[in-house]
């Protein structure tokens, strides 16, 4: 083999910089040419559609073509100028469809496009005189075609195959000639004397035979060391011109190189080589530097359109190893498609070699008892698709035998359940079968690898992955050789299960993490402030690619359209971004979330509204996490805090709200620990207000109670409304929440709450509340003077035992736990049969929006990284 087409390829442009001048070779080429003379090997390069888009990416063709052309005799087989063949294709229906105004139109702008691309690349009068009266003649024949087809009112495939031809014809024509102009002594040959095919027209399968032949003889005639062939199209053995599919060129590239025994195919296209996924889906998708020809084909099968899939069987056949390399960087090594590539070369672990995908996909099943223990029926059923000319894309079939299950295109699928259904009249008008039944929307995700099949686990990796991102897998069909593990999914997960398992099979490092958050108030905003510190450290030390991708509040929501794979919001600029955003509800809000479909979705309810916690239920059972410092949810009705939990566990997800009880203290985590590792917590008591701790230190008669109230609210240790903190109920609803956390059923109601304020606090609202406060100073200072006389202080409690709960005011002696506390300090104390005497203590700093948010913060990370 001779050397890579990287050491060939350094800077070629730097040769062809003027695009009309005369090609001088390089010294090195000379010596590098005659060295392969010897062999006098063929090579093949074929160059797509975007490889010759334009004047500009034509002369970066010609450019490495003179490259190769000095190492030997070669043959160019070129697509048309991108976007020709779907034109053609457009214009031949509007032609059919009678609407004159738009073939002419389409006609006019292709008319224009090749005329300009001739005149940027042919230097000199002369050599566009060449050009331009056969493209004339050609417009004309093709303005007479399209007035035909308007004329008879429809297009056949025979027509249409004629109608698309003409865009492989004009670009290899032009490059053709523009190889000319620059000394390259090229030939142009026409792939319908060439390449011989039956006359299935739109598919036309190659006669190998005559083909071979036909080439062979071509090349003793035409000794000559570049020819120019137009890819795609072909002709039968009636000198009808024929197609071999959309994105053919790469085939018939393939069969000249089979045909005439080349040294090497190369396929030069817009990306550097096949990726492990598709680039248009997976950002992170990166060149598959060797892949053997078989998992190329997969993958190419299963939708990789960088390669037409019929194109490896013939290079596969004798050997001749297959490049894909890019043309707009030709010094990237590409891929290799080769006979035994090295294991390990791509992947962790290089098990899986790539990720490919095809939607939209149907699943036809036939089901029914009469199908158990009956030989024959799988073949009936894909005799009778085959007669149908319909193609199979994935079987599977269940060990019962009792049904079968097919995909396919879901155009195909009114046909396919026809003749089902024709070929198993008896059987369904026995009621030994129901009648075939189709589901659409429905994608293939394939997982490919040759030595998948040595390597156990793949599938529970694929599975977990899908499964924790609420992807659900409606079927599965291993082939036996274990090179292709096919998963059928909805068609609008595609996106999200191709990154999903792209991170598990080729990012073991990093995991991409998308954040909503609700409620950018005093806490939520030192939230947003932490995460945009703290990015760089997840992604360094934790793998984690951490993005906000949507903040709400009660009037806009802003949401990212850095698409999928963006960097998600700029945290330095989402308060003015968030102002200026759409007015969008809550509802608005969790839709959007939910169509968005990212895979690990984190939804954090940094609010107090029982409407934000009433969409729990909603995300959890789409898989998005859920991370709440909002306590309504956790604190409803045991049967919502139930469903909730169990949501989160069916569709494993999670539902964190550490911070529902102490901030960012770890008590419900601590909890967990102590009932998970199997201890049983018979008594907690706990100072769990920071409000109330805050109120009843600063509070000793010389300034009134309700300054104190007033100032722990400005401080922001209270509730939105301060009434909450101080009638108990905040303190009831956390004692609750840890009574269930223990593992007992509790419900609100059922928590006893001995108040210490006077009813009439609470009877107007937070204005009216302050009076009354005011009003009943004296009752506030009896409390305080009855707790000194005993020498103790006052402590807002709250205390469960054997199943019990109740909160309330009482009188801490010194040396007790809760005695000294200070500022906003919360603290729990657990008897469990493992601290059955002295208790396990958590305490520390109970409030205040930073430390809330470092709880959010840790919780959150604690969902990423289930
Ligand atoms: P050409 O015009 O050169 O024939 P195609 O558009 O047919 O090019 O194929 C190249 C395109 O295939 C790429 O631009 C990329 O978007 C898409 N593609 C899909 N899957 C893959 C993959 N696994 N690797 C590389 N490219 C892929
Ligand atoms: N021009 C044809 C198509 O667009 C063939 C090809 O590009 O390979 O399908
Ligand atoms: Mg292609």
């Amino acid at each position: 083999m001779r050397p890579s087409t990287q050491a060939r390829l350094r800077q070629p442009w730097a040769r062809i910089q003027n695009p009309f001048g005369v090609w001088v070779p390089r010294k090195s080429r000379f010596k590098f040419g005659a060295r392969n003379q010897k062999h006098k090997k063929m090579q093949v390069l074929k160059f797509g559609g975007t490889s010759v888009a334009s004047a500009e990416s034509i002369t970066r063709v010609l450019a490495i073509v003179a490259d190769v052309q000095a190492a030997g005799p070669l043959v160019v087989v070129v697509s048309a100028l991108g976007g020709t063949t779907d034109a053609l294709l457009e214009l031949g229906h509007a032609a059919a469809a009678g609407d004159a105004a738009h073939y002419r139109t389409l006609l006019r702008q292709l008319e224009t496009r090749h005329l300009a691309a001739a005149e940027a690349l042919l230097p000199t009068a002369a050599a566009q005189a060449e050009v331009q009266p056969w493209l004339t003649a050609d417009f004309a024949e093709l303005a007479r075609l399209a007035e035909g087809l308007a004329a008879v009112g429809e297009l056949s495939a025979r027509t249409l195959d004629r109608l698309l031809s003409y865009g492989e014809l004009w670009s290899s024509r032009l490059l053709t000639a523009a190889a000319r102009a620059r000394g390259l002594g090229a030939v142009w040959a026409d792939a319908r004397q060439l390449i011989r095919t039956d006359s299935a027209f739109g598919r036309a399968r190659v006669d190998e035979a005559a083909t071979t032949r036909l080439l062979t003889d071509f090349q003793t005639k035409n000794p000559q060391t570049l020819w120019v062939l137009p890819g795609f199209i072909a002709a039968d053995a009636h000198g009808q011109t024929t197609t071999l599919g959309r994105g053919g060129s790469d085939y018939s590239a393939a069969i000249v190189a089979a045909a005439l025994g080349a040294e090497r195919l190369e396929i030069w296209t817009d990306v550097s080589g096949m990726l492990t996924a598709d680039p248009r889906l997976v950002r992170a998708a990166r060149p598959i530097p060797h892949i053997s020809y078989e998992e190329a084909m997969e993958l190419s099968h299963f939708g990789a359109k960088v390669l037409y899939a019929p194109t490896v069987q013939p290079v596969r056949q004798r050997g001749i190893p297959l490049w894909i390399k890019n043309t707009f960087e030709p010094a990237a090594p590409g891929t290799l498609v080769e006979v035994a590539p090295p294991v390990g070369a791509s992947g962790p672990g290089g098990v899986v070699r790539g990720l490919s995908s095809i939607s939209p996909l149907a699943l036809l099943t036939l089901e029914g008892s009469g199908m158990v223990g009956v030989p024959g029926f799988a073949a009936r059923l894909f005799a009778a698709l085959a007669r149908a000319a319909l193609n199979v894309v994935l079987i599977t079939q269940s060990s019962s035998e009792h049904s079968i299950c097919v995909g396919l295109s879901e155009a195909d699928v009114p046909a396919a359940q026809r003749a089902a259904a024709e070929e198993f009249a008896l059987e369904i008008a026995a009621g030994r079968l129901d009648a075939p039944s189709a589901e659409t929307g429905l994608a293939i995700v394939a997982l490919v690898g040759d030595t998948m099949r040595a390597h156990p686990g793949i599938s529970g990796r694929l599975f977990g992955a899908l499964g924790t991102n609420g992807v659900n897998i409606r079927a599965i069909a291993q082939g036996a050789s274990e090179r292709n593990i096919s998963t059928v999914i909805r068609a609008d997960d595609v996106r999200k299960a191709i990154n999903v398992l792209h991170e598990a099979f080729f990012e073991a490092t990093y995991k991409q993490v998308n954040v909503f958050l609700l409620g950018p108030g005093n806490v939520g905003r030192k939230l947003l402030a932490q995460l945009r510190e703290q990015q760089p450290h997840l992604r360094e030390q934790l793998g984690l690619q951490l993005r906000v991708m949507g903040i709400a509040n009660s009037r806009h929501c802003l949401l990212s359209d850095g698409g999928p794979d963006g960097d998600g919001l700029d945290l330095g600029r989402w308060e003015t971004e968030l102002a200026a955003a759409p007015a969008c509800s809550l509802d608005e809000f969790t839709g959007r979330i939910l169509a968005q479909n990212l895979r690990n979705s984190i939804f954090v309810d940094v609010t107090a509204s029982p409407a934000a916690a009433g969409q729990y239920e909603a995300l959890l059972a789409r898989s998005v996490a859920v991370v709440a410092c909002n306590k309504v949810a956790a604190s409803s009705e045991l049967s919502h805090y139930r469903r909730l939990k169990n949501l989160a566990q069916e569709f494993n997800t999670r539902f964190l709200f550490e911070t529902n009880v102490g901030a960012a203290l770890p008590v419900i985590g601590t909890l967990a620990d102590l009932t998970r590792s199997g201890d049983r917590v018979r008594r907690m008591q706990a100072v769990l207000s920071g409000t109330l701790n805050f109120v009843f230190n600063n509070y000793d008669g010389t300034r009134p109670f309700a300054e104190v109230v007033r100032q722990a609210q400005a401080e922001g240790y209270t509730e939105p409304d301060p009434r909450l903190d101080l009638n108990g109920s905040d303190v009831a609803r956390k004692i609750l929440i840890l009574a269930r956390e223990a593992g007992q059923p509790l419900e609100m109601s059922e928590v006893a709450n001995t108040s210490f304020l006077p009813p009439s606090c609470l009877e107007g609202d937070v204005a009216a509340f302050y009076a009354q406060l005011t009003h009943h100073e004296p009752h506030f200072r009896a409390l305080y003077d009855a707790a000194v006389a005993e020498g103790k202080r006052l402590k807002f409690v709250a205390e469960y035992a054997d199943g019990h709960a109740a909160v309330g005011l009482q009188n801490i002696a010194p040396g007790h736990d809760l005695y000294e506390l200070r500022g906003k300090d919360n603290v729990v104390l657990f008897y469990t049969d493992r601290y059955p005497e002295q208790p396990l203590v958590v305490k520390g700093a109970g409030a205040g929006a930073e430390v809330t948010a470092s709880g959010v913060f840790a919780d959150i990370i604690r969902a990423a990284r289930l």
